[in-house]
């Protein structure tokens, strides 16, 4: 297993139209492994293929163990083809990108969502999600049409994360 670089905005592979997966091999099962240690490393909720330079339908997502209202908390969703069957009830919630570092907003999403997939037994299967992790699988999902959380917002609707403005007066009182 490996942490990967997680490439960030301007690189042309964020903006792919992702291929479909047909079949699952050992190439692939060690992107999945790469991409879950990736997610880990980085704190982040979900990572999309496109975002570690590789450009198929697949994503990985896991709500942390710590968020006990959600009766998935802590477990690992890796899914393949992924599709937003149904959803409903929109609302605004803040969204960040580990592709986008350092930037939040408030993105149109959906409460609850069901997903279908495959997952790494090739099973075909359907999750129904809320909150986060809803928002998570929204989020993958579009990463592999190469559509980012800043596509949906005005620039000036972008705030810094509150972590980049501590870290940025600690540059200063540094300096
Ligand atoms: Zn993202």
């Amino acid at each position: 297993m490996a942490v990967l670089q997680i490439r960030q905005y301007g690189d042309p592979v964020l903006r792919a139209k992702c291929k479909r997966v047909s079949r699952l091999d050992r190439s692939l099962r060690a992107l999945v492994d790469d991409m879950i240690e990736t997610m880990h490393e980085a704190n982040g909720v979900g990572l999309a293929a496109p975002q570690v330079g590789v450009p198929v339908r697949l994503f990985v997502a896991e709500v942390p163990a710590d968020h006990e209202d959600d009766p998935f908390a802590g477990q690992t969703f890796v899914l393949f083809n992924p599709e937003i069957v149904k959803v409903s009830d929109e609302y605004y919630p803040e969204e960040g990108c580990l592709s986008i570092p350092g930037w939040v907003a408030n993105v149109k999403r959906y409460e609850h969502c069901t997903i279908k997939g495959r997952d790494m037994t090739w099973k075909e299967v359907r999750i129904r999600a809320s909150g986060l992790l809803a928002q998570a699988f929204q989020h993958e999902t579009e990463h592999l049409d190469g559509v980012l959380f800043v596509d949906h917002v005005r620039p000036e609707d972008l705030r810094p994360t509150k972590r980049e403005e501590q870290s940025e007066e600690v540059a200063v009182a540094a300096s």
